[in-house]
């Protein structure tokens, strides 16, 4: 069969285009039918001109007199957060095929009827990530001190552990690939390194992380420990 392109149609009225939806619903024998399910059964129009003319999929749905597609509504927070915990598991950005249980918790089609397509809420989402995470940040001033036995005690501005928005940034830029030995890296065995050590006052910054492999990691620590116990740089 030939694949031809749905005309976006603003003249069709609203019940035809309800009409049509309720007419899948049958043929699916669903009291539900998500967007993917009316286009490849037969819908006579594109999903998107029906999401668009009532606002959402899901007001569709309702218009038609049909259950909705999703039980609850996820807000735009929770939505994020859920591409981000994808994407520092996979350590690359995730594509429509990630959205699936259990790695996902919501479904490419609450995406879809959320931002109006796939592409539109990941582009939404960079832009989300790109944004300055002020969560990062402690509310102390950073200086470092000397304490009673000489020793210099630095006082950080960041956290130690970055947030999820900042290991996506680094994992942008950086790929997931281990800046040392170029292995390729998933899940726990991502390592998001501080370039100058936390240790050192090296702070979690964009700038002061890279990706490492769980070895090179632990190798820089050792390194570190060893310079600081011999009083060596
Ligand atoms: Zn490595």
């Amino acid at each position: 069969m030939k694949y031809i392109l749905k005309d976006f149609n603003r003249n069709i009225p609203d019940n035809e285009l309800l009409e049509d939806l309720k007419k899948i619903a049958i043929i699916v024998q669903q009291n539900k039918i998500s967007t993917r399910q009316y286009e490849s059964n037969g819908g006579k129009y594109s999903s998107n001109t029906i999401r668009l003319r009532f606002g959402s999929w899901n007001n569709a749905l309702k218009m038609a007199g049909l259950e909705l597609v999703y039980f609850r509504n996820a807000s735009k927070e929770e939505l994020f957060k859920n591409i981000q915990e994808i994407w520092i598991k996979l350590g690359r950005q995730p594509v429509f095929r990630d959205f699936k249980k259990p790695l996902s918790k919501f479904s490419s089609s609450t995406y879809q009827s959320e931002f109006g397509s796939f592409r539109q809420a990941m582009e939404a989402f960079v832009e989300f990530v790109n944004s300055e995470d002020e969560s990062n940040y402690e509310i102390e001033e950073f200086k470092p001190e000397i304490n009673q036995k000489d020793e210099i005690v630095y006082k950080h501005k960041t956290k130690r552990i970055p947030s999820e928005r900042l290991k996506v940034q680094v994992l942008m830029r950086d790929g997931n690939i281990c800046r040392l030995c170029g292995a390729v890296l998933t899940g726990e065995n991502i390592h998001f390194d501080h370039i100058i050590p936390w240790s050192k006052g090296g702070e979690t910054t964009f700038e002061n992380l890279q990706v490492l492999c769980a070895k090179h990691n632990l190798a820089k620590g050792d390194l570190e420990f060893i310079n600081m116990s011999t009083g060596e740089k």
